[in-house]
């Protein structure tokens, strides 16, 4: 599989590293971070994946090297890299379960907006007042910015 340079230092491979194994050897924190989708992230771990983000039909994670992957839970298809968009949404979602992983969120480019939809909160302004689409993510992924006119944090 090619993939391209994953730009972690040497510190931040350690700590997915360790996240994983800590998956591996401690149900009881597995669980806390994740309830009723622990087993799932357990058996990813043993794949040498830590889970970032569960869709409902991929689960985006990251390899102890840092590599981001898609993997397709509906159909089977073969583990692919993530684009820009799934790894700035996953990384931004993994916060949820893992704030241990704040250094990996990419800084906000020189360039980027606020996000239109969140007004830079990267909460989208519609859950505010309808709390039913709380888990719905905001285009721009929760970064809060978008990094070209009209393209979200998805721009490739
Ligand atoms: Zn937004």
């Amino acid at each position: 599989m090619t993939t391209v340079a994953t730009g972690l230092t040497s510190a931040q491979r350690d700590l997915i590293g360790f996240l994983i194994d800590e998956a591996l050897r401690d149900p009881v924190e597995l669980e806390r971070r994740w309830l009723n989708a622990a087993a799932f992230v357990r058996d990813r771990a043993k794949s040498g994946q830590l889970v970032l983000l569960r869709e409902w039909t991929q689960t985006t994670v990251i390899t102890r090297n840092g590599d981001v992957l898609v993997v397709d839970t509906e159909e089977g298809a073969p583990d692919r890299p993530a684009t820009q968009a799934e790894r700035y949404l996953a990384l931004f979602h993994s916060i949820r379960q893992f704030p241990e992983l704040l250094s990996l969120l990419p800084p906000r480019p020189a360039g980027a907006s606020d996000c239109p939809d969140c007004l830079g909160t990267g909460l989208h302004r519609e859950v505010l007042s309808n709390p039913v689409l709380r888990s719905v993510s905001c285009r721009c992924g929760g970064a809060g910015w978008i990094s070209l006119p009209g393209s979200g944090a998805d721009a490739e």
